[in-house]
């Protein structure tokens, strides 16, 4: 592929300048709003302007980058965000940006266009590390950020969201009333680039993978599991109230429930990441009275979602019926499955079999941008690029080789879109 070839020496470096203004102790650090991500939206603004592109701060304080011609039509929006999570890698969000930006470079330099103009996106607090809550740029995009989050402090600076906001030119006060700041019928279309964060591709020997769904997610935080604290010697089993014995049974029940729905064919991943006895109450020689965990359930399918809720709750019932103890759950979080645009789908089909590409449909586990624009009403696509040693740490991996792939099958999916 002889475009690749030119322009893979541009996005190395592009990776390594912005890997070089936001390294941090390990990894690199840039903060939802804030310093690091700023650099970084820096640096591709330099970039973009010296290619002659137009640059422009949307009223959320995410940029776009697009080719100096006006067009009428509709644009066709490619985005990724700009932040990462603290001594995080340096492809994670980046990557989709930088992707936008060759196909823009392509653009130009080959005369090619395709119906919708493309717009490049480089979006602002997508991690939910910084604040306590993820897409924080593009749901203020679509006047969904909740007002009270504009209280909420950065994990380090204590600084709140609205200041951090303030300070990178956003209208925080028309985000405060939820006015919607990018009318979906303006749009014809979102794609994003994106480095897959599990190791599917890797297993599968594939480069790339295009995405047709975004898991969604039931959750509770909090959970309580209340027994009786007793002496570990003394008290028969008949006569206990374990605490975490049931919270355990719990735990093992969802393990055999999740096996069998994974037999049946269903999406689903399950996970309590956190489990604890009480630090300053536990002992060796005592019997737990009290136990917190989490529980969360991640699925494309919306039904498989409602239905493992319904287990865990059946189970928490049986549980402590069998075990004499109390669970107090705390309220629910729920956020709904994405599906992608069928039609952006077959357009990355058929790009990727004129390439030669080989590909395969991947099911997004982790949470993207490109979920609120689906949510929004625009047609959405993702593209996921094979990605070494996991995510949201400094280690991730991405050849450029399978980025410059990535790239290949974005420019040709954009330029056919409809
Ligand atoms: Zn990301």
């Amino acid at each position: 592929m002889k475009a690749s070839a030119h322009y893979a020496p541009i996005a190395q470096r592009l990776f390594d300048d912005v890997r070089a203004a936001t390294a941090s102790r390990l990894g690199v650090t840039r903060e939802s709003y804030g310093a690091g991500e700023s650099r970084a939206i820096g640096i591709l603004t330099e970039f973009a302007r010296a290619n002659g592109f137009v640059t422009y701060v949307d009223r959320a304080g995410n940029v776009t980058f697009s080719l100096a011609e006006i067009r009428r039509e509709r644009p066709v929006l490619c985005g990724s965000h700009m932040d990462s999570v603290p001594e995080g890698g340096n492809f994670d969000g980046l990557a989709g940006v930088v992707a936008g930006l060759l196909c823009l470079l392509r653009q130009r330099d080959e005369g090619r266009r395709g119906l919708h103009p493309l717009r490049v996106l480089a979006l602002r607090g997508e991690e939910s590390a910084w604040f306590g809550k993820a897409y924080l740029g593009s749901s203020a995009l679509f006047g969904r950020l909740p007002r009270s989050l504009l209280d909420a402090r950065h994990r380090t600076s204590g600084a709140t969201l609205a200041a951090c906001m303030r300070e990178v030119g956003a209208d925080v006060d028309a985000i405060a009333a939820g006015e919607v700041l990018l009318a979906s019928h303006a749009v014809a279309g979102y794609i994003e680039l994106h480095i897959e964060q599990g190791a599917v591709l890797d297993d599968a020997r594939r480069a790339v993978a295009i995405v047709p769904s975004i898991r969604g997610n039931v959750r509770y935080r909090n959970i309580r599991c209340i027994g009786q604290a007793g002496h570990s010697g003394a008290v028969p089993r008949e006569h206990r109230h374990d605490a975490l014995f049931a919270a355990a049974h719990v735990i093992n029940e969802l393990d055999e429930y999740w096996k069998t729905m994974l037999n049946a064919g269903a999406d689903l991943v399950m996970t309590c990441g956190v489990f604890g006895t009480r630090a300053e109450e536990h002992a060796i020689s005592r019997i737990p009275g009290e136990v917190d965990f989490s529980f969360e359930a991640r699925s494309a399918d919306h039904d498989v979602l409602t239905g493992a809720l319904a287990a865990f709750d059946a189970t928490l019932k049986r549980t402590a019926e069998e075990y004499g103890v109390r669970f107090e759950t705390g309220s629910l979080l729920q956020t709904a499955p994405a599906t992608m645009d069928a039609d952006w789908i077959a357009v990355l089909e058929q790009a990727a079999t004129q390439l030669d590409l080989p590909t395969q449909h991947l099911p997004s586990g982790a949470g993207h941008d490109a979920a609120m624009f689906a949510d929004a009403g625009i047609r959405s696509a993702m593209i996921f690029v094979r990605n070494q040693n996991g995510s949201h740490n400094p280690d991730e991996a991405m050849r450029l080789a399978d980025f410059m792939d990535g790239v290949e099958l974005l420019y040709e999916g954009v330029n056919a879109f409809v």
